[in-house]
């Protein structure tokens, strides 16, 4: 054995109705006037938490867009100065999360998040933005969220679109973790159960509102979050991130349409890691395991039907082969094209 592994600094807190303690939890981290980050449609549910938390609130943002541009993070950060915050407590998804880490980036302010998605974005120290098109994907504790509050409860309004391919994400995350070229006993520990509890999960959260089930999809997301923060990224980030920054496609369908074709590749390129996500999903046929949730949980299941053009596949694999974060740098453009081309017709791997 030989391994590097770098524990990550963060208080967790999980349980349903646990919002009811982030009042408490700003004050461990000493922030009294907190900016309120979300996204314009869940503005309501932040202005819920600005009254939660009284005189601790300062501001409620409800201006975050995906992969976070730096124009929006600029107006944030003109927003930080003027009512002079001391901290950011974020609510939402991935997108939410993105900007509060690039305001924390380049102001140090601490960060109380509360997830509601299942892209696990606030157990990573990476900061994904992009400028004038081109998506920058960087390293740093200082984007590390503090605090992180877990509530099941929160889920709830999530809507059925979006609750599979989410928890998709999460597999993915989980999946290329196992597969990482720095894989160690922890990461692959934490990934294995993070597949388990997502597929205990998946067919419950779509059968309807099961807080139960969404505590699971929760858990996984974390456990998966948590080892994609420890790992260099693979094949599947390497091709997600691409997609996602350049062609403005919803992240959580991109990683769910894709995942299936990426896990056929590892079949070869890391077959014991895939072994041990059979093991995970109790299946001997990964790809087609993952084909199979990604049709029950995806209205466009493919990158056709998600708009991508045939055209823009070859763009997409160049991209894919500049980007810097994969482990897998030993992977040749074609081969990137193969699993971009069965991605976009959609068809069984
Ligand atoms: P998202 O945050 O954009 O959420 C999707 C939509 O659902 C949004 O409109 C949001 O307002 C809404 N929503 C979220 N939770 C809701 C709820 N409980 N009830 C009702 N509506 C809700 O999507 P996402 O997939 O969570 O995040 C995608 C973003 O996260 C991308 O920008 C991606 O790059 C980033 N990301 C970063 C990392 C990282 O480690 N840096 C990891 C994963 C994702």
């Amino acid at each position: 054995m030989n391994f590097v592994y770098q524990a990550n600094n963060q208080r967790v807190v999980f349980a349903a109705g646990a919002r009811s303690r982030t009042g408490e939890e700003l004050d461990r981290l000493g922030v009294s006037r907190a900016m309120i980050i979300t996204t314009p449609s869940q503005a309501d549910t932040a202005a819920s938490f600005a009254r939660l938390i009284g005189d601790r609130a300062s501001i409620v943002y409800p201006g975050a867009q995906m992969y976070t541009p730096t124009n929006v993070t600029e107006g944030a950060l003109a927003a930080v100065s003027s009512v002079k915050a001391d901290g950011i407590l974020v609510i939402g998804g991935g997108t939410a999360i993105g900007l509060s880490k690039a305001i924390a980036f380049r102001t140090d302010l601490p960060q109380l998040v509360i997830p509601t998605t299942f892209a696990g974005s606030e157990m990573t120290p990476i900061l994904e933005e992009v400028e004038r098109g081109v998506k920058k994907t960087q390293r740093s504790p200082k984007v590390l969220p503090e605090t992180v509050i877990y509530d099941p409860e929160l889920v709830a309004g999530l809507p059925l679109r979006v609750v599979g391919p989410s928890a998709m994400t999460a597999m993915a995350h989980a999946i290329d973790a196992l597969c990482a070229v720095d894989a160690n006993p922890i990461s692959s520990l934490l990934a294995e159960e993070a597949i388990r509890a997502l597929r205990r999960a998946l067919p419950r959260l779509l059968a309807g509102p099961n807080e139960a089930a969404w505590a699971d999809a929760l858990c996984g997301a974390w456990l998966a979050g948590t080892c994609l923060g420890t790992v260099a990224m693979g094949i599947h980030h390497k091709i997600c991130y691409a997609l996602g920054g350049a062609f403005d496609l919803s992240h959580a369908d991109v990683h769910c349409t894709l995942l299936p074709y990426t896990a056929a590749f590892n079949q070869n390129a890391a077959p014991k890691a895939v072994q041990r996500v059979a093991r995970a999903l109790e299946g001997d046929d990964v790809p087609s395991a993952l084909y199979d949730m990604m049709l029950e949980v995806e209205t466009q299941p493919s990158l056709k039907a998600l708009g991508l053009t045939r055209a823009a596949l070859e763009r997409a694999a160049d991209l894919a082969m500049k980007n810097p974060c994969g482990s897998s740098s030993q992977v040749t453009r074609e081969e990137i094209l193969q699993i971009l081309f069965a991605a976009y017709e959609g068809k069984r791997p």
